[in-house]
């Protein structure tokens, strides 16, 4: 009976491949669907391995999964491979798995290592509940909307990163989670392999001080401690627009405008933040009093 197989292979380490991976990639398929052939060659070539390979990738899938589900008609068995790590997270193979289910046939996962699960395994922050959000969004409006969304979530939040921008991700993520608690997993599973704990700022001042982000990287993020988004908060909401420029009462009467609250309420919330953050950080530069804006 044809089946496909969704096989998990190494995130850097090549020792990280399971019996049974090895097993169903040399005896059980006829053809094995990878993203980049050059990529899979050098792994079946360390295993001995000699299969047809079929590129397949986020442009030609649609084309592919037709072709994967006629060779599975023709009763010839598929591994689905990915460059790294489990097929389908944040790589291809949606639309194959899709089409091979709509024709009934037995999809099969052979699973193996992932960089999400081990980062997370690893960070030392809580793992009973997670949320996956892939890829941080590569645009400042759309990455910064996602931080936003994520600032009252009570898993722990884990995410993949270029490390061409994860030192601004980092600026967002200090900016609008403030001193959560985070790990930035790094080349995880190879030589390299390191776990940046601690803050959003200090990770990031840390990769500063180097000079420059190499390698693989994935953020984890501790849950929210209490229910209280930043982005719900309304005094937040007033800061944010007094770092764009915004005067603190004109500020104020937009987010109780926006917020549905009543002025006076939010003049409270945005006084009680101030003087708690003066007791707390009396070095802090001190506010001008918001009467005086008029
Ligand atoms: N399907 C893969 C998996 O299951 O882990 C993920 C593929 S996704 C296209 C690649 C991203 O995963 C990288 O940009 C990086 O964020 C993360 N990643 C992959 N390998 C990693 C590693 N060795 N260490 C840290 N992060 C890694």
């Amino acid at each position: 009976m044809p089946a496909l197989y969704l096989v998990a292979t190494p995130i850097g380490n090549l020792e990280d491949i399971t019996f049974r991976a090895i097993r169903i990639l040399r005896e059980e398929v006829d053809l094995i669907a990878c993203e980049d052939t050059r990529q899979t060659s050098k792994l079946l070539q360390h295993y001995g391995i000699h299969k047809p390979l079929l590129s397949y990738h986020e442009h030609n899938e649609v084309a592919r999964a037709k072709e994967i589900v006629t060779a599975l008609q023709d009763d010839q068995s598929v591994a689905l491979v990915s460059d790294a790590g489990m097929p389908l997270i944040s790589d291809p193979g949606y639309r194959v798995v899709t089409a091979a289910i709509a024709q009934n046939f037995k999809v099969v996962p052979v699973p193996g290592p992932s960089a999400a699960l081990s980062a997370l395994a690893a960070s030392g922050l809580a793992t009973d509940r997670f949320r996956f959000i892939g890829f941080v969004p590569q645009k400042p409006a759309a990455r910064r909307r996602v931080f936003e969304e994520i600032a009252n979530e009570s898993a722990t939040v884990i995410a993949y990163e270029s490390p061409h921008r994860v030192i601004e991700a980092l600026a967002d993520i200090a900016e609008i989670l403030g001193e959560r608690t985070m790990v930035l997993a790094r080349e995880l599973t190879k030589i390299h392999e390191e776990f940046l704990r601690g803050t959003a700022q200090s990770i990031r001042e840390e990769l500063e001080r180097r000079g420059s982000v190499k390698g693989e990287i994935t953020l984890v993020i501790a849950r929210a401690e209490n229910n209280i988004t930043a982005v719900e908060d309304p005094s937040f909401q007033v800061e944010r627009l007094e770092r764009e420029g915004v005067g603190r009462m004109e500020a104020i009467k937009r987010i109780a405008k926006q917020m549905g609250l009543p002025k006076r309420e939010v003049y409270r919330l945005v006084s009680e933040q101030g003087s708690s953050r003066e007791d707390k950080a009396p070095d802090l530069v001190r506010r001008s009093d918001p009467e005086s804006h008029g």
